[in-house]
């Protein structure tokens, strides 16, 4: 892995297809990467690639895999990284390939048309802020279900075509795998951005350098690149403090996510906050909604106020009611533990001077940022943005009865609320390939438009089900297939005790009711929970005639001492002898990992605590894959769980023992009797309606349209109306 940020090179690097190299000059020996040069008539290849619509077109995916489906693979589906690597011979070879060149004029002539439409249905724009963003491997600047989400709003923004604009963070050095030691201790192994090969694009000033921004306020200054990334039509700016301009610590800021050092930590939402305002303003978008994933960004609220006020004339008072009134603030946890909070003195050093110059008491700024539950306690990001914005939504119906119990003083001073907006997935993105086609053709190809209409899904009860079970199938094959390909990587690199393999899932059977349980590691998602009697567990897992196997797989916060202790009792759980190889713990879980498990699992357990998890998302993924649901009543589970389409089981408060023996309870009475019910082709009957119940039922209300038509008719469209 390439860790050196020598700007120079990478901007050499960068223009993989730039005139130098479309003119043959490749023979600068300082390029690690020998650059091929892309034909004229194949020029379209490169922008599809650097557009992640992509990588939720099944065509152009396709399309990227047909040009050489062992190097699509190596490259980890990275068509920038696999366009890079063919020869000259490979680009010749692809010229003279007629049917490839059909399917990439219909491709191309695909996505130019996405492209084009424009009209959008608001007129004002938002910027959407976020401190983290799930859109694909190629670019890892994401932890979990947050940059998700955050990836999945882009993405359908952009379907709809809403005109919204993103803030993140670029993270050199931002993504930790999951390496597990044969004691089952996990470690993390960084991953470094190759910028060279990720879906980035820099921004360039009229120079035409990389377009550089100093962070107002931060003294000594701080500096800020700029870097563009396309999500179909939407923009995603990505700020990067790890440039030459910047000292060490400085260069630091940006360049993991959530740094536990405090004060870096503030350094780092300041930066986000402000900067990322400050790059909408340098390059000029007008934006009139500013929309804030989480707390993380809230500083751009105070970055608004300011601008109210030198460009709108407005007194300070003023200013804030304006702010108020054109932000919007999504709260994702139901924990008042998991909000920033940074300590007075800290706060009013950057914004002193700030303060100053709107002509305010540092006080009174400050005075945002207090919780009056906790007035002492310090300036807390999430109260920030609570008080200096009017619309404010909580993830799920549960969770905004929560929040809005946890945060009763603020909304009451406010005289606001706390509305609900259940967290959707976008279809196209989690949808299973096979499954996508088959609903093209039984609820007709323009089914995506309509997704979040119940009406259109009921047609999936007349998907035949040995279509479904073969599907399935094949999906839960293609997931050992994966894990098993881990495995043997492992074994070749040498050093490897064969007893890890076994705990990591090579005995894993597909014949076998197998349970996913894949989320972060933490407590309060109990992921133990199935463990809590042994005993009884062996017995459910060893049934000679109807076994059930378990897949784990999740990493643990690094400052998460529990949570690692949980991953090793699983571990060896895994490694005991008496469960016979069938319960496993895959390491490294993340965007790929769940990919297949989400489609390729028979049951998509889920256990938190209640009322502990705001919404939960990877459920839905797996429910519209036809992966059934059984989880504790919280989240979105209550509104998903119809008692046709999964199982909800647990105790409300939690109870781990009651908990433990109702989900023994429902496996031994129900699941596993439903599922080993197979008639003579081998199909589960009740099983495989289940699971068109799951797709239909889920798939509508749990879409990402749902999601964003929320957010437009609640919030953007009643700020635009003012
Ligand atoms: C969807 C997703 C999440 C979030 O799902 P939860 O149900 O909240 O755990 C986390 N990680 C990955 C890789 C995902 O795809």
């Amino acid at each position: 892995m390439r860790g050196a940020f020598n700007q120079n090179v990478i901007l050499r690097e960068y223009n993989l297809f730039n005139d130098e190299y479309k003119a043959g000059v490749m023979n600068d020996p300082s390029l690690s990467i020998q650059i091929p040069y892309l034909p004229d008539e194949l020029a379209g290849l490169q922008e599809i690639a650097l557009n992640l619509w992509w990588s939720w077109n099944a065509r152009a995916r396709h399309l990227f895999r047909t040009i050489d489906p062992y190097l699509w693979k190596e490259t980890v589906h990275n068509p920038i990284k696999l366009l890079r690597q063919l020869t000259q011979k490979d680009y010749e070879r692809l010229l003279k390939n007629e049917d490839f060149l059909k399917e990439y004029h219909y491709v191309y002539a695909l996505f130019k048309q996405y492209m084009q439409i424009s009209a959008p249905p608001i007129g004002e724009t938002i910027a959407y802020f976020c401190a983290e963003y799930g859109l694909h491997r190629s670019l890892p600047i994401y932890s979990g279900g947050l940059g998700f989400l955050a990836g999945d709003i882009l993405k359908e923004a952009s379907d709809m075509n809403l005109p919204m604009v993103g803030i993140g963070f670029m993270y050199p050095g931002g993504y930790v795998h999951q390496v597990i030691g044969s004691d089952g201790w996990q470690k993390g192994e960084n991953e470094t951005i190759e910028k060279e090969i990720a879906p980035i694009e820099k921004v360039i000033d009229k120079d035409g350098n990389q377009l550089i921004i100093q962070v107002p306020h931060i003294t000594p200054a701080v500096y800020i690149a700029v870097w563009k990334v396309n999500v179909g039509r939407i923009s995603l700016y990505l700020l990067d403090t790890d440039i030459e301009q910047n000292d060490p610590w400085d260069r630091m800021i940006s360049y993991r996510l959530y740094t536990s050092d405090m004060h870096q930590r503030l350094r780092q939402q300041i930066v986000l906050g402000v900067g990322g305002h400050a790059v909408l303003e340098n390059l000029g978008i007008d934006f009139s909604i500013l929309h804030l994933n989480e707390g993380h960004p809230a500083f751009a609220l105070f970055e608004r106020l300011r601008f109210f006020m030198e460009n709108q004339n407005l007194n300070f008072q003023e200013s804030v009611q304006k702010v108020k009134q054109t932000s919007i603030f999504t709260t994702h946890t139901p924990l008042m533990a998991a909000t920033d909070v940074y300590q007075f003195d800290m706060v009013g050093s950057y914004f002193l001077a700030f303060a100053q110059k709107l002509g305010i008491d540092l006080h009174d700024l400050l005075s945002f940022g207090i919780d009056p539950a906790n007035p002492a306690n310090g300036f807390n990001m999430t109260v920030l943005a609570l008080k200096l914005c009017e619309y404010k939504n909580g993830v799920s119906k549960k969770h905004q009865k929560v929040a809005s119990q946890i945060w009763q003083k603020i909304l009451e001073a406010e005289n606001s609320k706390i509305e609900a907006i259940t967290n959707g997935v976008h279809l196209s993105t989690w949808l299973d390939g096979d499954l996508e086609k088959e609903l093209d053709r039984t609820l007709g190809s323009e089914w995506c438009e309509f997704q979040d209409d119940p009406d259109i899904w009921f047609k999936v009860g007349d998907i035949d089900e040995l279509f479904i079970w073969q599907m399935h199938m094949q999906n839960k094959y293609d997931m050992l297939n994966f894990i098993k390909e881990k495995c043997r990587k492992k074994w070749a690199g040498g050093t490897i005790d064969p007893m890890v393999l076994l705990a990591e899932g090579i005995l894993l059977d597909p014949e076998v009711l197998t349970i996913g349980f894949a989320r972060r590691m933490t407590e309060y998602k109990r992921p133990d929970l199935i463990l809590y009697d042994l005993h009884k567990l062996e017995q459910i897992v060893n049934n000679s005639s109807r076994p059930v196997q378990i897949i784990f797989a999740g990493k643990a916060h690094p400052a998460d001492i529990p949570g690692k202790q949980i991953i090793q009792k699983i571990f060896n759980v895994a490694k005991d002898p008496k469960f016979q190889g069938r319960i496993a713990f895959v390491e490294d879980y993340g965007e790929e990992l769940a990919k297949y498990m989400v489609k390729g699992c028979d049951i998509w357990l889920n256990n938190p605590k209640l009322p502990l998890e705001a919404c939960g998302t990877s459920g839905m993924k797996a429910s519209i894959n036809g992966v059934l649901h059984c989880s504790t009543l919280d989240g979105w589970w209550p509104e998903g769980y119809n008692g046709k389409n999964g199982w909800a089981f647990g105790t409300d408060p939690s109870d781990d023992a009651k908990d433990a023996n109702e989900l023994y309870d429902l496996l031994e009475n129900e699941i596993v009797p439903l599922y080993y019910d197979q008639n003579e082709k081998g199909i589960p009957k009740g099983w495989t309606k289940m699971m068109k119940e799951a797709i239909k039922s889920v798939a509508p209300h749990f879409s990402a349209r749902r999601m964003m038509k929320e957010y437009k008719n609640k919030f953007y469209e009643r700020i635009a109306k003012g």
